[in-house]
């Protein structure tokens, strides 16, 4: 693990002129492919994946939680009963009955949509693609939280949009923050096309706005005439069994919300959607069927019928019992193993803790010691646009037993120990065997089991 991981393709460089004999065709790309590296820290995981270490690095929903012969058995009644159907092209706005169902599912969140607001997606990953191809030209730009989901700024990469990060506290995006980001943008001339915010047990961060938090929020957006994009894939998950109520609950015009069956049934079926107000759900159907001609029949009508048949709202319940306990084991074993001048967050759901490291710090250059000690946690860089989140890591709770997330958070508390100690005599950890160097690359896309 000494060797540094050399940074992927340089489009930029005086390789782009000619090719490369790796990559004859590198001069044709387009300028938006520039920002789409793979990461450097994509090469560790592959390592990561090894039994003998124990990842916290992954963002994968716990599927063993879901009994496959329900699932099976749903398959079956899909394809006996509407097979015809399912294996055939649908609508670019996706199936109206499940588009009915979802408005329901959304109904608990204070949410409700005309189904005809309502479009299905691949995944939410599909859905934030959308609305950044429909609404951002290359420079414009957005405002995310600091830190954000990968995977959206992997999108804003693509689109060539510019994210301006929003500072966080324990409750989320700060209205304060938010305030000074739009008067700095104002400054310069600029109108963010929209906020990206996650409201509940955030990705990364694994915090959650409260209510009035919400709602000043949305009136800072409103009195500036900013579009919000609400990203909402694990509101149902929250361990106290309270569903937060969503931004879209208080202003149907001025919000885009996401929604994903991925967390509350399985990530494999990528099905998720968006509820817009009515130009922009034409938009997004015409743009879906520019990029698929249709979501996938197979899996709508599959979580249709798992809907329409099975207690889903008890399988619910099954994943955030998975997913309290798993957190429980997280948050007791870094109360008793992180040393002194560690942080981090006490999420009330999802899948993420976020730890800030002792001064001095830096966790992107530990990452390879981590694995090396055989536990793998991402950086905190792969959550900025702007290379910030150095001192920062995500730990991911969501699927390893108990007791492994216990002994990877020991040894990852091994790891702080020792760079600890590299600091106290060398005053700095950087430069040790194993680390990539002060210069190395910032983090692009990790890989999607990692998001
Ligand atoms: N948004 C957030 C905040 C996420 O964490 C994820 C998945 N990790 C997604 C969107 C995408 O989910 P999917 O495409 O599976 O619905």
């Amino acid at each position: 693990m000494s060797t540094p991981i050399p940074a992927s393709g340089d489009p930029s460089g005086s390789m782009a002129a000619h090719g490369s004999r790796l990559d004859p065709h590198l001069a044709r790309y387009a300028a938006r492919t520039h920002g789409m590296t793979a990461s450097e820290i994509r090469a560790l995981f592959s390592v990561a994946s090894r039994p003998e270490v124990v990842s916290l690095a992954g963002g994968m929903p716990n599927i063993a939680a879901l009994p496959m012969d329900v699932v099976a058995a749903t398959v079956a009644e899909m394809l006996s009963k509407r097979g015809h159907v399912a294996l055939q092209y649908g609508s670019g706005q996706g199936d109206p009955i499940l588009r009915e169902q979802i408005c329901e599912i959304v109904g608990l969140q204070g949410v409700h949509p005309h189904p005809d607001d309502v479009v299905v997606t691949v995944g939410s990953q599909m859905a934030l693609d959308l609305v950044t191809r429909i609404f951002c030209d290359p420079g414009d730009v957005i405002l995310a939280e600091a830190p954000s989901y990968v995977g959206a700024l992997g999108v804003f990469r693509a689109y060539q949009v510019d994210v301006e990060h929003v500072a966080m506290d324990e409750h989320g995006l700060m209205p304060e923050a938010l305030r000074e980001a739009l008067a700095m943008l104002a400054k310069q001339g600029r109108a963010p096309k929209f906020l990206y915010t996650i409201p509940s047990f955030h990705n990364p961060a694994g915090v959650s706005q409260p209510a009035e938090r919400r709602a000043e929020i949305l009136q800072i957006c409103q009195n500036a005439g900013v579009l919000v994009i609400e990203d909402d894939p694990y509101g149902l998950l929250g361990f106290d069994g309270q569903i937060p109520q969503a931004m879209r609950a208080q202003d149907a015009d001025g919000v885009i919300y996401l929604g994903s069956f991925s967390k509350t049934f399985a990530a494999g079926i990528r099905v998720g959607w968006a509820v817009a107000p009515h130009g922009v759900r034409e938009k997004l159907t015409l743009a879906a069927e520019a990029a698929v001609l249709c979501p996938p029949a197979y899996s709508q009508l599959t979580i249709s019928t798992y809907l329409s048949t099975q207690p889903w709202m008890d399988q619910v319940k099954a994943f955030r019992e998975v997913y309290r306990e798993r957190r429980d084991a997280t948050l007791e074993s870094l109360e008793q193993h992180m040393p002194e001048g560690t942080s981090w967050t006490k999420p009330d759901g999802g899948f993420y803790v976020w730890l800030t490291l002792p001064p001095g710090m830096d966790a992107t250059a530990m990452l390879p010691r981590a694995i090396t000690a055989r536990v793998a946690y991402v950086p905190g860089t792969a959550f900025y646009m702007n290379g910030e989140g150095r001192r920062s890591i995500r730990l991911s709770y969501c699927f390893p037993e108990p007791d492994r997330i216990r002994e990877g958070v020991r040894r990852l508390a091994g790891v702080l120990e020792e760079e600890l100690e590299l600091i106290a005599t060398f005053g700095t950890a950087i430069g040790a065997p194993g680390t990539h160097g002060a210069g190395a690359p910032e983090t692009t896309a990790p890989g999607p089991e990692v998001m």
